[in-house]
């Protein structure tokens, strides 16, 4: 994977051509354009954990993007939700997912919902997320979205996750998926023993890293490089 700049939620691809058809509703066609995109984008760049598959395969992720992006939702690439932000290209989810190696009986949290299509990933894998995102707007299309498709086991938070969630701590798991210049300490704290934590650290350059917390203290590794829009920080902001 090395070489490789994976596109977190960095500046979207390109959109679609005005007239490209959205064929939302049209369900065999996506189950066949996710089924390409986990060959083609995931398995051929090495993700192999077949429970991670399975739930890339599973999750529609056409239903996470404006409708005017359903058409580009399965390409290789991240693509714009409106308010600044992106979703992640589909291989970045995959790869973050397959790092923070989830189990079934997981908790994890997820800082950055977005669109809800990552904590729906992570829905399919762990028993609980709690997924936490500073812009109100976002925060509740992703609660519309995942209700509408009945998952019901993720808790999605407005606030900022900076801080972590200290009343749902400690986790199985965290995945940020926004970008911060040195790595929130409180995060750190709230990763239960033998959990890892996957998060984008840097500005102009970033690295994915992973942390796991193992019997002699806290390890890190670096990845690959990648680009995800920066995490947001906001010490006043409230959490409901
Ligand atoms: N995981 C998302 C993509 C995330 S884009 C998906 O699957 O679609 C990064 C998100 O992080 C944006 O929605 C942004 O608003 C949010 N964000 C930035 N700073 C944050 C903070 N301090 N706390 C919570 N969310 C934050």
């Amino acid at each position: 994977m090395a070489g490789l700049l994976g596109m977190g939620c960095g500046p979207g691809a390109p959109a679609n051509s005005p007239d490209a058809p959205d064929a939302r509703g049209d369900a065999a066609d996506f189950r066949a354009l996710r089924e390409r995109m986990v060959r083609e984008q995931i398995e051929a760049r090495g993700i192999d954990n077949a429970r991670v598959l399975a739930a890339l395969r599973e999750t529609p992720r056409h239903r996470f993007v404006p409708a005017p992006f359903a058409a580009r939702a399965y390409a290789d690439g991240a693509l714009p939700i409106g308010l600044g932000q992106t979703i992640s290209q589909p291989y970045i989810v995959a790869a973050m997912t397959e790092l923070l190696n989830p189990e079934p009986g997981d908790r994890v949290l997820e800082v950055g919902t977005g669109s809800g299509y990552q904590a729906a990933v992570l829905a399919r894998l762990v028993a609980q997320v709690h997924s936490v995102e500073i812009i109100p707007e976002l925060a509740e299309r992703a609660r519309q979205t995942l209700s509408a498709l009945g998952i019901a086991n993720v808790q999605v938070i407005t606030g900022d996750g900076w801080r972590g969630l200290p009343q749902h701590a400690p986790f199985d798991g965290i995945l940020v998926t926004a970008a911060s210049e040195e790595t929130p300490p409180a995060l750190l704290e709230q990763l239960a023993p033998g959990a890892r934590m996957v998060i984008p650290v840097g500005g102009a350059h970033q690295e994915l890293f992973v942390f796991e917390r193992g019997p002699q203290g806290i390890s890190r590794r670096s990845v690959f490089p990648v680009r995800f829009v920066p995490l947001v920080r906001e010490p006043g902001a409230a959490q409901r």
